[in-house]
């Protein structure tokens, strides 16, 4: 990792960061590797170990090699990783566990490989600081009876090798700085408009080759701000599909010599910011009829509106307040909203409920880099089990 994104020169400026250097290991030669990926492995499998870093915002990983091909997560065995070398741990008890939880395949190794998702566990088989999937996994159990769907929106900036967004020109022109400060760029085509997309495709298909429910990619508002879709998942399923995602999205950004940061503010004088809108439905809102449902839900977050805010970015709702300034396609920090197909609001209802009498509604608080596992739960314990406060 290399730069600092927020000590990035802000606005319009042009000089050339010296965290170049940081970033020398971008400039092997890349090609060099499709010379050793066609090697056989001789019948042994590699399975990459991938967890939630201290931060709870990143990832780690770390690679296996098995005798056999698993068929299933429960062929993966648990493993160990030393917490003190990833600051999970004190160095007098380091030893921590990592628990397989779902296996994809591995689009970067291609098959037999496989990338395992994990539950990291201190030494006393607790889980790590920044492992929210066990209560999250219970509250989803409690409620599966209601079959609750989510579709997570995860928007991201890719950053050059000076930690400013890949591909803007050192100097932008009065003018022409306008163009970036004001997000013409969602959906566009053009080289002046968009950076990077060889990475956004390429990350596309590495997740439908790897198993992941990726459901579509768009170029976002800020060039170089980019957004792909996970779901619809059920239950504990989306927090596992996006954070496997996520792997991908860093891994496949290694190839490319490019940074893919999740904060939702890289460039605070910029307007553009990163969410990662959640979309929800339980199997009563998917019925005929559903979108009563639908607003007793949004009255009940209505009324928890600082709870969900404290859990929507992995600071205690620090990075929301950068973001949720009411402007831009964001609703206010400070105050819960709702509305149909309005997309300065808090919770929106889109138009089609309407018109259908049922579907699903989309909570557009989440942080960029929000921990999924924490926002689908908070979502649950409101809306299903009715918890306030
Ligand atoms: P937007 O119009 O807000 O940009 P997107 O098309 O980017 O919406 O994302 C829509 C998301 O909604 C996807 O992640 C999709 O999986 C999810 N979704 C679709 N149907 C449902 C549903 N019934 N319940 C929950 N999520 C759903
Ligand atoms: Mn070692
Ligand atoms: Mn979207
Ligand atoms: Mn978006
Ligand atoms: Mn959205």
């Amino acid at each position: 990792i290399g730069g600092n994104p927020r000590a990035a020169p802000s606005k319009g400026i042009g000089s050339v960061s010296t965290n170049a250097a940081v970033f020398l290991g971008s400039y092997l030669i890349k090609g060099m590797r499709e010379k050793y990926m066609k090697l056989s492995q001789g019948g042994k499998v590699q399975v990459t170990y991938v967890w939630i870093d201290k931060t709870g915002e990143g990832v780690c990983c770390k690679t296996k090699t098995l005798d056999y091909e698993p068929q299933s997560i429960e062929e993966i065995p648990e493993w160990t990783f030393n917490g003190t070398g990833t600051g999970q741990a004190e160095s007098d008890n380091c030893g921590m566990y990592l628990v397989p939880v779902k296996m994809f395949r591995d689009p970067f190794s291609l098959d037999p490989n496989k990338l395992v998702l994990c539950e990291a566990l201190t030494s006393n088989r607790t889980p790590a600081e920044t492992n929210l999937r066990q209560t999250c996994k219970k509250i989803m159990d409690l409620v599966k009876d209601h079959r609750p769907w989510f579709g997570m929106e995860q928007e991201y900036i890719l950053l050059g090798i000076d930690g400013r967004p890949y591909g803007w020109p050192n100097n932008l022109i009065p003018g022409l700085e306008d163009d970036y400060a004001t997000g013409l760029a969602s959906c566009c085509v053009g080289i002046e408009k968009v950076f990077g997309r060889d990475i956004v495709e390429s990350h596309y298909k590495a997740c439908l080759y790897a198993g992941i429910e990726i459901c579509g990619i768009n170029g976002e508002a800020m060039p170089s701000q980019w957004e792909f879709q996970v779901g619809p998942c059920e239950g504990i399923e989306i927090g596992d599909h996006l954070w496997m995602a996520r792997f991908i999205l860093h891994r496949v950004c290694e190839d490319f010599g490019i940074k893919a940061t999740l904060d939702p503010k890289p460039m605070p004088d910029y307007k553009y910011a990163s969410g990662c809108h959640t979309n929800y439905s339980t199997e009563n809102m998917r019925k005929k009829g559903g979108l009563n449902d639908i607003e007793d839900a949004t009255e009940k977050l209505g009324k928890r509106h600082n709870y969900h805010i404290s859990v929507y970015d992995p600071h205690g709702g620090k990075d929301n307040v950068r973001r949720l300034t009411g402007e831009f396609a964001t609703s206010s920090f400070h105050e819960f909203t709702t509305g149909i197909n309005n997309c300065s609001v808090g919770i929106r209802i889109p138009h089609q409920d309407e018109q259908e009498g049922k579907g699903y509604f989309e909570d557009r608080r989440p942080s960029a880099n929000c921990d999924p596992y924490a926002v689908t739960e908070a979502i649950v314990r409101t809306t299903i089990l009715n918890e306030t406060g």
